[in-house]
């Protein structure tokens, strides 16, 4: 792999379900050179699937819930592409994602516009200004008005749209994709609507061969539709795309391979190379720094499950990585050799000799690492930015077999330390409780507590409806956990939280101690 970090573009593609994100992962992929042939994606993930008994779950309600890592390099650009699960029950996993991306492709359905999950992991990438660039899918197919979904994507996101290209046609009328200002014709040989096969260059929208491929009222609405772009909506300007401002609007069909050689061009010449990351102690790390650091910001446990291994997804923001490097893990305070880190190709893993900032490795272990940590050269720094978010699902753990606590014990440890679920050990009483963000999430621990750790569990209605991380000085936290023991518990990492029956009491709670803070996330670290 090439030598520098600048050539690296590390992003991800979000979508609402549906939306087209698996078939343009796959053809991105395929467009680079990664894969030889389409259904690949899928059929990895359904031979990864098949590997472990939990993700019987994924298969039966086809949603993908683990993500994964995807690098691949075309014309000297290296690409990782870090794939986040759709459903919104583990979105927690997707903002986690998010902080390890650069850039993200907003797939947009053009039949359905911006949708409930779209939306939510926008407001993620906008809170970390992150750019996005919108692809708009399906065009082959009856949609909106390509003039009505840019006017959406700009009003219901806030954000300024700037078209690079536009439909030719749509549904039945299909005829291609028209790049308006690099005047290029994106069009199939074979019938009217095929795949993508050949570019024309064209003179303009008169040229011939436009007018004499297209219905005359196709070109009409073409020709509206590159007049009123042109005037209504905002020239691509590159720093207000860095910022997160403007987003640039292609569209495509991923089924059919229209836009996604723009797309991938497009990323190589304007999405950002691997940004600064903040710190601890007001530190900023940059990507042209000699010496190595990097966050894990996600772990696969048991992906083979006779061997506890896990993988934690370690994402690079400084030095050059080299094979068998040691480490400082900071939050243990110990040093770990890097003697077999992967990197993750479509097809195959392979041993990463060297790595780049923006690249993500995989590192074996064996329960060492968690995510969020922080791994560097020495350096005792946490990389922030990385949150855990209060559960609004709560349910007691109700052991079957009692002599299996220690085992259900361990497995929800280490659930919580991929990221999966947050546990909480009550103050009183030895029924821990866990918590999740969607019911989903529940499904998956009682799976893999059984499979994995044969301990099988149920869950109990509990009386909390939210949590809180607690934050103040030791005294009052005694006098809290004197006056509510009931209410009190520890996270895993024994970090005090308090567990609120309602949202009444959250601000009774609230007002009888005006210095505490309850907290509705924490930094990881
Ligand atoms: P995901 O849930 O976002 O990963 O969506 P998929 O990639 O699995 O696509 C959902 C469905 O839409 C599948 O049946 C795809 O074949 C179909 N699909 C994806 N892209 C296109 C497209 O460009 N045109 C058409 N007609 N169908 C598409």
């Amino acid at each position: 792999m090439s030598a520098s970090y600048e050539n690296r573009r590390t992003f991800a593609i979000i979508s609402h379900p549906d939306a087209g994100k698996t078939t343009l992962t796959e053809k991105l992929l395929l467009s680079g050179g990664a894969i030889r042939a389409a259904g690949q994606v899928r059929a990895r993930g359904e031979r990864r699937r098949a590997r472990s008994d939990w993700m019987k779950i994924e298969q039966e309600r086809g949603i993908s819930v683990s993500s994964s890592v995807m690098t691949f390099e075309r014309g000297g650009v290296i690409y990782n592409l870090l794939d986040t699960p759709g459903h919104e029950d583990f979105s927690e996993d997707t903002y986690r994602t998010l902080t390890a991306v650069d850039a993200a492709i907003m797939v947009v359905d053009a039949a359905k516009g911006i949708e409930a999950q779209t939306r939510k992991l926008f407001e993620v990438c906008r809170l970390r200004d992150i750019p996005i660039i919108t692809f708009v899918n399906k065009i082959d197919r009856e949609g909106r008005h390509a003039l009505e979904i840019l006017d959406e994507v700009q009003e219901a996101l806030a954000l300024d749209v700037s078209p690079q290209t536009w439909p030719v046609g749509m549904g039945s009328d299909f005829f291609g994709v028209y790049d308006w200002q690099a005047k290029k014709f994106h069009t199939s040989d074979g019938e009217r609507g095929g795949p993508y096969t050949q570019t024309k260059d064209v003179t303009g929208l008169d040229d011939p061969i436009l007018t004499e491929f297209a219905f005359d009222r196709i070109m009409e609405e073409l020709e509206e539709n590159v007049e009123l772009g042109a005037e209504g909506y905002a020239a691509f300007d590159h720093e207000s795309f860095l910022e997160g401002h403007l987003t640039p609007v292609f569209f495509g069909s991923a089924l059919r391979d229209y836009g996604i050689e723009e797309l991938l061009d497009f990323i190589a010449k304007f999405a950002p190379p691997p940004h600064s990351q903040s710190a601890t102690g007001g530190r900023t790390i940059t990507p042209d720094e000699n010496k190595v650091t990097g966050f894990v910001f996600k772990v696969q446990a048991n992906m083979d499950p006779k061997h506890r291994d896990r993988i934690a997804f370690f994402r690079l923001c400084s030095g050059t990585f080299k094979r068998g490097m040691k480490l400082k893990h900071v939050r243990a305070g110990k040093q770990i050799a890097v003697t077999a880190p992967i990197l993750f190709f479509a097809e195959e893993r392979e041993i990463a000799e060297e790595a780049f900032p923006g690249d993500v490795i995989g590192i074996p272990n064996h329960g060492q690492l968690r995510v969020g940590d922080t791994l560097t050269e020495g350096e005792d720094i946490h990389v922030t930015g990385l949150p855990a978010f209060a559960p609004e699902i709560l349910r007691r753990v109700r052991l079957g077999d009692t002599m299996k606590v220690k085992q259900m014990r361990q497995g929800l440890q280490d659930l919580a330390e991929e990221g999966l679920v947050q546990i909480f050990k009550p103050d009183l009483g030895s029924n821990w409780i866990v918590g999740v963000v969607g019911v989903l999430q529940l499904d998956v621990v009682v799976d893999r507590l059984k499979a994995e750790y044969g301990a099988e569990i149920g869950f109990e209605p509990v009386n909390v409806s939210t949590a809180r991380w607690i934050e103040t000085d030791p005294a009052t936290l005694q006098k809290m956990i004197e006056t509510h023991r009931m209410s009190i518990a520890n996270d895993r990492d024994d970090r005090p939280v308090f567990l609120f029956k309602n949202a009444w009491e959250v601000g009774y709670v609230g007002e009888k101690y005006p210095d505490v803070k309850f907290r509705e996330t924490r930094e990881i670290v």
